[in-house]
């Protein structure tokens, strides 16, 4: 049995399951978090093809939008596995709508999921880590948190409190050998980008640099990265994931 152990909240999403074939890969048991029963199953097959197992991976039912259902998620977590070592932060949604059309169940939704969900899951695990004097977190961010993006007020504050969260954590536990980083994709191929409009998404490709689309591997290569022991030096930081978007900004 693998003894070092990753969560990944939304792990089962575009994003979390690279992020979770990759952490596999080094070595990591790799938990990963959903919310809607049955959309692990796709997760399950992913992981089985990319010949990773029972002994490299598990699921993890919760809310992470709600504070007590995810501190019964880490408590199960730390009984089951073992103490979480590295955490990324990846559950989100967006409500896209303007302002003026926007709902306060819209607003509060993607508050809940995106900004108060890493409040809801750090709480639980930051302890442990500073008292064992190593710890992992990763936030997982958007361009559109300093970009700013037509009818995501909700989306974009939800993603700039991260990179606040992240600046701020990382202050207080950098004594304690524990790092805190954010990292922020800019347009990557997912579910979550999918339902765009094609006039809009072929807009947005090019204004890429790159001139491509970003995939999910190319955030998890970062949050590889950022969770290594030997990235012990890099905290608060903000790494762009996003084809050289953030060079005009
Ligand atoms: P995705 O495929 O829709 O994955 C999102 C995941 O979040 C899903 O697995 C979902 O679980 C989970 N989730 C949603 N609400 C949750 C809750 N209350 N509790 C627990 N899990 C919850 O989207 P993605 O593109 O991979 O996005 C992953 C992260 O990257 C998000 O934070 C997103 O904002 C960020 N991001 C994405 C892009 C992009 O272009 N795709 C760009 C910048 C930032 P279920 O499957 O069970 O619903």
């Amino acid at each position: 049995m693998k003894n070092k152990i990753a969560l990944v909240t939304g792990g089962v999403g575009g994003i979390g399951t690279a992020i979770c074939i990759a952490l596999a890969r080094q070595g990591y048991f790799v938990v990963a978090n959903y919310v809607v029963p049955g959309s692990e199953i796709a997760w399950q097959n992913k992981m089985k093809a990319a010949g990773l197992g029972a002994d490299d991976c598990a699921i993890a039912l919760a809310d992470v939008a709600d504070f007590n259902a995810s501190g019964k998620m880490i408590a199960d977590i730390h009984a089951t596995h073992g103490e979480i070592s590295v955490l990324v932060n990846c559950a989100g949604i967006t409500r896209d709508v303007s302002l003026r059309k926007m709902t306060p169940e819209q607003w509060h939704a993607v508050i809940n999921t995106n900004l108060n969900s890493v409040f809801n899951v750090t709480r639980h695990v930051i302890d442990s880590m500073c008292d064992r004097g190593f710890g992992r977190i990763v936030n997982i961010s958007s361009v559109n948190a300093t970009k700013g993006a037509f009818g995501q007020t909700n989306y974009a504050s939800a993603k700039a409190g991260i990179v606040g969260f992240t600046k701020s954590l990382a202050l207080e536990v950098a004594k304690k050998g524990v790092t805190v980083n954010a990292v922020s994709p800019g347009f990557i191929e997912t579910d979550m980008t999918a339902a765009v409009r094609e006039d809009l998404r072929q807009q947005t490709l090019s204004q890429i640099p790159t001139g491509r689309a970003g995939t999910p591997e190319d955030v998890a290569n970062a949050v590889v990265f950022l969770v290594a022991a030997e990235s012990g030096y890099v905290t608060g930081t903000n790494m762009a994931v996003n084809g050289g978007v953030h060079i005009y900004q």
